[in-house]
C-alpha cells in the first residue's frame, strides 16, 4: 500500500493545493493530508477549522484523509505509516526552501523521500497568504478557493469588523 503525506499550513486551503491533492491521489493508495498545527504565529483560522473546510471539500475523494499534526513532518510520516512526504513547487522561489527542507528532512528520517509536483500553470501564483490579502480588502476571491472557503473567509472578516466596531 502506498500512502503519502502531504503537510501544509492550509491558512486557507487554495484550488492549487486541491489540484495537487487531486493530482496525487491517483499516484498513491493513500494521500493524508496533514495540517500543521503550530506553522504561522497567527494563523486566520484554528487549526480545527483548516481540517474541518479540507475535509468537506476532499470529501469526494475515497483516498483522502485530513489530520492535524505537530513537530516534524518526517516523524508525521512514520506515525502514518508513509514513506512519501509530498510537495508541491510554484515557482523558483519556493525551490531554495523545498530543497533545504527536503534535504534536511532526509537527514532526519532517512526511510521517508519527499516528492514534488509541479502546480498547473493556472495556479502557479496562487498561495493563503495572497487569497487573504484580497480577502482583506474586499477583493474577490472566486478564482482562488473553493465556495465553503469564501463564505468561511467573509464569515471571519465580518466578525473582525463586527469586533473592531464595538
Ligand atoms: P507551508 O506553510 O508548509 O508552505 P502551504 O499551506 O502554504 O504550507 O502549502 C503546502 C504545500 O502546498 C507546499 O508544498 C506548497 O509549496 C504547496 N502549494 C501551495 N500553493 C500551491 C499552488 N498554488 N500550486 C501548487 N502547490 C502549492
Amino acid at each position: 500500500m502506498s500512502r503519502a503525506i502531504y503537510p501544509g499550513s492550509f491558512d486557507p486551503v487554495t484550488l492549487g493545493h486541491i489540484d495537487v491533492i487531486k493530482r496525487a491521489s491517483k499516484l498513491f493508495d493513500e494521500i493524508v493530508v496533514g495540517v500543521l498545527i503550530n506553522s504561522v504565529k497567527s494563523p486566520l483560522f484554528s487549526v480545527e477549522e483548516r481540517v474541518d473546510m479540507l475535509t468537506e471539500i476532499c470529501s469526494d475523494i475515497p483516498n483522502i484523509k485530513v489530520v492535524s499534526f505537530d513537530g516534524f513532518s518526517v516523524d508525521f510520516a512514520k506515525e502514518q505509516k508513509a514513506n512519501v512526504i509530498l510537495r508541491g513547487l510554484r515557482a523558483i522561489t519556493d525551490f531554495e526552501y523545498e530543497l533545504q527542507m527536503a534535504q534536511t528532512n532526509r537527514v532526519l528520517n532517512s526511510e521517508v523521500d519527499t516528492l514534488f509536483l509541479t502546480t498547473s500553470i493556472d495556479y502557479s501564483y496562487l498561495s493563503s497568504s495572497i487569497v487573504k490579502e484580497v480577502a482583506s480588502l474586499g477583493g474577490d476571491i472566486s478564482k482562488f478557493v473553493p465556495k465553503l472557503v469564501i463564505d468561511r473567509m467573509d464569515k471571519k472578516y465580518n466578525d473582525k469588523n463586527q469586533g473592531k466596531d464595538k
